[in-house]
């Protein structure tokens, strides 16, 4: 399978943050464009078994290594033609366990992957995310949008450490001439999200599976758009494929509200679950859309998979690892 975008000359590629969600579906997107992977993740929040149908092929490794630690990403071998920085905690309840390592891994971490990154002369792609943009003010969201975040509130750990990875990619480009770019990446979902790492969509799906109440945070008026893993997986290659240095948004572009959400799922398992009301976390964003006009017409990237097709194969993925059939899955 080739790239999208005409195929970078990328012999080898470290991925941080590799044994995660994300990092573990773009380690096997790599490996099936026949690039060679370095995968480090101190398994923080990322987990060997996401990559473990990787393991035995040719051209993977597997290397556990915290991203923060100089002397740990010094011994990374290397040479790479490509190093995208994918370690953090990323979901809302893993960075608030995990405050100061989720600052460490967005300042020294991304300090040290642009090292790697100007020791071999690679191309450095920073994932970064919609949480710049805190609580938007303005709707959708573009890229030239400075965003609303506060900065001490509880998910600045995550999100002020990922505008100061921007800050960092950035001063590196200008000042070192480093080859860099930045994706901000919406809410992704799909097969391999842990299932109680707290996100709305393995949550509401594994609550309705098991038929325990689905859990709608506040009157689940707030918004957000989705993008299955495949698309998301796609759009940072093709950035990454590029020389570009702006930041590029990626994500899904169709708008839903958490509570319709709850309610499609509940439906689309076949579930008799209800929705029960709870709190409402600190600062949670009013509502998100990205704006990818950039990554459209520049790029010519757009989310492919349909919500019907995405969410049904992840539904499929939890409905196999809990042994709960879905009554919806057999129905569609
Ligand atoms: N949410 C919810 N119930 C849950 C988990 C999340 O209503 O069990 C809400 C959450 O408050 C937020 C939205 O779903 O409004 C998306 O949350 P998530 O943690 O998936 O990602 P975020 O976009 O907030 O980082």
């Amino acid at each position: 399978m080739s790239l999208a975008v005409p195929a970078p000359d990328w012999r080898r590629a470290l991925v941080t943050g590799g044994a995660g969600f994300l990092g573990s579906h773009l380690c096997e997107r790599l490996l099936d464009s026949d690039v060679e992977v370095d995968c480090a993740d101190n398994l923080l929040s990322g987990s060997r078994d996401n990559v473990a149908h990787l393991e035995e092929r040719p051209g993977f490794r597997f290397v556990e290594c915290d991203v923060a630690d100089p002397g740990a990403v010094g011994k990374l071998p290397g040479p790479y033609d490509v190093i995208l920085h994918f370690a953090c905690p990323a979901s809302p309840a893993d960075y608030l366990a995990h405050p100061l390592q989720t600052l460490d891994v967005g300042s020294t971490g991304t300090r040290n992957a642009l090292g790697l990154a100007a020791r071999d002369g690679a191309r450095l792609l920073l994932a970064s995310t919609s949480e710049v943009y805190g609580d938007p003010l303005v709707h959708p969201q573009r890229e030239d949008y400075w965003g609303n975040v506060n900065p001490v509130g509880p998910r600045s750990v995550y999100d002020e450490s990922k505008r100061f990875a921007e800050a960092l990619v950035t001063a590196h480009v200008r000042t070192h001439g480093t080859d860099a770019g930045i994706v901000r990446l919406f809410n992704t979902y799909g097969p391999r999200m842990r299932a109680h790492d707290g996100r709305v969509v393995p949550s509401f799906i594994c609550q309705a599976l098991a038929g325990d109440p689905v859990t709608v945070a506040g009157d689940g008026s707030q918004t957000r758009s989705l993008c299955y893993v495949d698309d998301t997986v796609e759009g940072v290659l093709t950035v990454a494929a590029t020389r570009s240095v702006r930041p590029v948004n990626i994500g899904g572009t169709d708008e839903v509200s958490v509570l319709d959400l709850a309610r499609q799922i509940i439906e689309l398992t076949g579930s008799r679950s209800r929705i029960c009301h709870v709190e409402r976390p600190e600062d949670d964003p009013e509502r998100r859309r990205p704006d990818t006009t950039l990554a459209h017409e520049l790029l010519g990237w757009e989310p492919r998979v349909p919500w019907a097709e995405g969410i049904k194969r992840t539904i499929d993925h939890f409905a196999s690892r809990t042994g709960v059939p879905s009554a919806g899955a057999g129905r569609r």
